[in-house]
């Protein structure tokens, strides 16, 4: 095997022991060692410099090894990393809390932190049904194409086909499915779009604690933008159905669609919403669930009476203190200036690919473009030359996309991302 061998980015420990997401142990995917980065560049092992196309899977905003980023982190060390959440609080965590309120749709009330994404689906999920308090209202319905996390119930809602139901089948619950939302962002709205969700609502309505999903952009399930009437419609049919309604902004958040949240796009607000990659500008894992008060309310008074969850880590003082910094970090710069020049640049660049025999489709909105191919791609050839171009570029599926970090990247270095990406598009590594 040509690229397994020991050398400078390569790890043969690695290769024959550590898991990495998503991969066989018998034929994994080359992994790049990584000795440092900075600002917008990955350094590998051997003096290879990439340009973070990934924004380490949509989270690290202000780049890498930022020094405000840092500084609230060891600050917060030399007073205490940890320490329960149970019972004790701290300024961190209280501070962190306001800010968010503050920044949240303006009825949300109540804050839970948890440790990662899918925990804060799991949690929402929790919330909802602890809130309808009804026996006969404890499924959940959602749309196709979307994705919220890797965990049990969070992989009941992913998508049935990009998700994992194939490899789980029956291991998960069944939850009831929408077709995703044709219209597209920026396009004319036909409220047939509505229809197939209109009528799992009317026939299955009464068994729904929730309807759960990304509002406007959907990420890692397919890297679609719809369109913003679609969640008017159906914040108004959960309205009458008695079913709550939760948005999990985990990828959207944090200015990544232009709109400091995604749910701004449509003006509606959700029962609960689901924040947490870019929480902590990528450094390190953190969620939060947001619940109005009316949320809060129901379930105080429900059955158990208390919010039945309670994670070691809860309100992690690390986690707060760098969130803390970062969501201050951006409110304090021009955010929506700079995803709007990034979003500029990209619509020029990548247009050039619809010309491509290979290319089905082109999209952009705010700090993500995305060139969606006929085949599929393999992954594995595709970072191979990616390395070679200087840049990091993870596609999934038919998606090759870039989503920078929007705080760090120069112009240049969005110009040279997309450069690479219409060059590996053009020279498609495809597998059957
Ligand atoms: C990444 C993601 C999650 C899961 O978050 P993890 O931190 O990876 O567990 C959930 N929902 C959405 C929309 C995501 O993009």
């Amino acid at each position: 095997m040509s690229n397994c061998g020991i050398n400078s980015v390569h790890d043969e420990f690695d290769r024959l022991h550590l898991w990495h997401p998503y991969t066989s142990t018998h034929d994994p995917l080359p992994t790049y060692l990584v000795d440092h980065a900075e600002g917008a560049e990955i350094v590998l092992a051997d003096g290879t410099r990439l340009i973070d196309g990934m924004s380490s899977w949509w989270c690290v905003i202000h780049g890498y090894n930022h020094p405000v980023l840092n500084k609230a982190i060891a600050d917060q060390t030399a007073k205490m990393s940890h320490v329960m959440f149970g019972g004790l609080t701290h300024s961190p965590a209280i501070e962190l809390g306001k800010l968010l309120l503050s920044i949240l749709p303006p009825s949300m009330n109540h804050i839970f932190y948890a440790d990662s994404g899918s925990v804060a689906t799991e949690v929402a999920m929790k919330m909802a049904v602890q809130a309808q308090n009804n026996p006969r209202r404890t499924n959940f319905a959602t749309i196709r194409s979307g994705y919220h996390g890797d965990t049990w119930n969070a992989m009941s809602v992913c998508d049935p086909v990009t998700g994992m139901h194939g490899a789980f089948g029956p291991a998960l619950p069944v939850r009831f499915f929408a077709d995703a939302p044709a219209c597209r962002f920026g396009e004319d709205w036909d409220p047939k779009d509505f229809d197939s969700m209109a009528r799992l609502l009317d026939e299955h309505g009464d068994e729904l604690a929730a309807v759960i999903l990304e509002p406007v952009v959907q990420g890692a399930g397919g890297m679609r933008f719809y369109h913003p009437q679609y969640l008017r419609e159906l914040r108004r049919a959960c309205d009458e159905k008695g079913i709550l309604l939760i948005f999990d902004e985990i990828a959207t958040g944090f200015g990544r669609t232009g709109k400091l949240f995604a749910w701004e796009h449509a003006g509606v607000e959700p029962d609960i919403m689901l924040i947490g990659k870019a929480l902590t500008g990528g450094y390190m894992t953190f969620s939060a669930v947001a619940a109005t008060a009316k949320v809060a309310d129901m379930i105080s008074s429900g059955e158990a009476g208390v919010m039945m969850h309670g994670p070691t880590f809860m309100g992690n003082p690390l986690a707060c203190a760098v969130a803390l910094a970062s969501v201050r970090l951006l409110l304090a710069s021009p955010w929506q200036e700079r995803i709007k020049r990034i979003e500029s640049i990209m619509k020029e660049r990548l247009e050039e690919a619809r010309n491509y025999p290979n290319v089905r489709d082109v999209r952009v909105l705010g700090g993500i473009g995305v060139i969606e191919t006929e085949q599929y791609v393999d992954c594995g050839e595709y970072q191979k030359r990616c390395v070679k171009e200087g840049v990091w570029i993870r596609p999934f599926g038919h998606n090759c996309y870039i989503m920078p970090p929007y705080m760090a990247v120069s112009d240049s270095q969005v110009e040279k991302l997309c450069d690479a990406l219409l060059k590996l598009t053009r020279e498609m590594p495809c597998r059957k």
